[in-house]
């Protein structure tokens, strides 16, 4: 842990250090953007608008290839930046002129333009590329799932570097146009709204936009056959979801029976947290083995293992509680991740409640009861887990057990004026606990240093839960 929290401020250290006299003004962007659990995620010395992916891909062979042209901003003067990027690179360009590169490290890509970029710069930057991404392996693992008909491209913290380079932390949120070409017959499922499909030549253009700021990792790709359903939620939100034609009829149908109810639940968890944030929603089911489901921004990346035997109500749920816990305000580091994991989860308790499955206080009592204080589960920190820790059951649960007991300590009305104000407040951009702290400290008129320190910040479970 101290030695990972060094790790960022040496190597703003070594920046420092190489500049050259002739221009004080610019040098080398930093390997990381100054993460405490992932120091070498991300980027420093530059922030994206905008993310244009132009690909093409051939489920034969799980061939992706293309083109990403990013907009962004240099907030330093520049000799070179980094790109997250584990795919192989054939050509950079800078504003139209080509420009060096290089990889460093698991998964940085060098970029050193034929001139200096002056602070406050607007610059272009198109990285031509291609790879089988399912082949590629970094840290040990692929975010690059092979299907039998495709693949798909979902994980968190890191999915990005497998199908486009960027910069992978979620301080930097961009919009994005996604265009991918498959084989006639296949589809291309991604983020937000389907802008056009086109066929030629036995080849068929997806083109999809999202036009609302959207963290890397929240970014989604997949490839393959599916089927298609249409909705809208009460306030008309377009509602696209997807389900592979060679998931297991049982599992087909249990994934329908939940995710098709997105429209309701989102409706029910506007009441909660304000207005649904973003142009689109939706989810899909791709045929993979793995059990985990992620929140993808407009499009939630399910597990069939959800759908084995049940509905899967309570993941949809929470997957759309984190549209807007974790989506539109996304975290600043991932040591927050309680942010999203704890409330997500509370969102899907909401929802519990509300299908008559017990009151919250009444599922946060169990899960509490379920607990001895001797279990290592208490020994977790919600408000700082650690990276190894950052996904563990306690994140989750003590998260939202700590969630219905802060609504205890300040009352009805503040809470819920306080799961409307943050997303109001942080609207597309980023927050910390301690601001989420100070807000419901605002709202509140209580000090609540106390109550955070026992339930967040606490290796041992807390003594009482407020409210029986
Ligand atoms: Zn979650």
């Amino acid at each position: 842990m101290r030695l990972r929290l060094l790790a960022p401020a040496a190597a703003a250290l070594g920046f420092l250090l190489v500049i050259p006299a002739s221009a004080a003004d610019a040098g080398p962007g930093a390997p990381g953007i100054g993460d405490p659990y992932y120091p070498t995620y991300g980027n420093g010395g530059y922030d994206v608008s905008h993310y244009d992916l132009d690909l093409s891909y051939q489920p034969a062979t799980d061939t992706l290839s293309g083109t990403a042209t990013l907009q962004a901003t240099a907030t330093q003067g520049l000799t070179s930046f980094d790109l997250d990027f584990a795919l192989t690179v054939s050509k950079v360009t800078v504003d139209g002129r080509p420009a060096a590169f290089a990889t460093s490290g698991e998964q940085e890509l060098v970029v050193t333009p034929a001139r200096p970029i002056p602070r406050g710069h607007r610059i272009t930057v198109a990285v031509t590329y291609s790879g089988v991404p399912s082949s590629v392996e970094r840290y040990g693992f692929t975010s690059w799932q092979r299907t039998p008909d495709g693949g798909v491209a979902a994980n968190e913290p890191e999915s990005a570097w497998w199908w486009f380079p960027s910069n992978d932390h979620p301080l930097d949120k961009a919009t994005y146009d996604v265009d991918v070409r498959v084989p006639a017959g296949e589809q291309a499922i991604s983020n937000g709204l389907l802008v056009s499909q086109h066929t030629a030549n036995g080849w068929t253009g997806y083109h999809w936009r999202q036009d609302k700021p959207q963290a890397t990792y929240l970014a989604t790709l997949a490839l393959g056959h599916f089927d298609i359903t249409r909705s809208r939620t009460r306030a008309g939100v377009p509602v696209i979801n997807a389900y592979s034609s060679g998931l297991p009829a049982a599992t087909a149908a249990n994934a329908r029976a939940g995710v098709e109810r997105t429209a309701e639940i989102i409706d029910f968890l506007s009441g909660w947290f304000g207005p649904y944030p973003f142009d689109a929603a939706g989810g899909y089911v791709p045929d993979v083995p793995t059990h985990f489901s992620l929140e993808a921004q407009t499009r939630v990346f399910y597990s069939p293992a959800v759908f084995a035997t049940t509905d899967g109500i309570g993941t949809v749920a929470h997957e759309l509680s984190h549209q807007w816990w974790g989506d539109d305000v996304s975290l600043a580091r991932w040591s927050d991740i309680w942010l999203n994991e704890g409330f997500a989860t509370y969102g899907s308790w909401l929802w519990a409640e509300h299908q008559g499955k017990g009151t919250v206080q009444q599922i946060a009592r169990q899960t509490y009861d379920a607990y001895p204080a001797d279990d290592p589960f208490w020994t977790v920190e919600p408000g700082d887990p650690g990276p190894a820790k950052q996904f563990d059951d306690a994140v989750y649960d003590r998260g939202a057990v700590a969630i219905q007991a802060l609504r205890t300590t300040i009352g009805d009305h503040a809470f819920r004026a306080l799961l409307k104000a943050w997303p109001a407040q942080h609207r597309y951009g980023n927050g910390t606990i301690a601001e989420f702290r100070t807000l419901a400290e605002h709202l509140s008129g209580q000090d609540l240093g106390g109550f955070f320190q026992t339930w967040l910040y606490t290796p041992a479970k807390p003594a009482v839960l407020p409210g029986g």
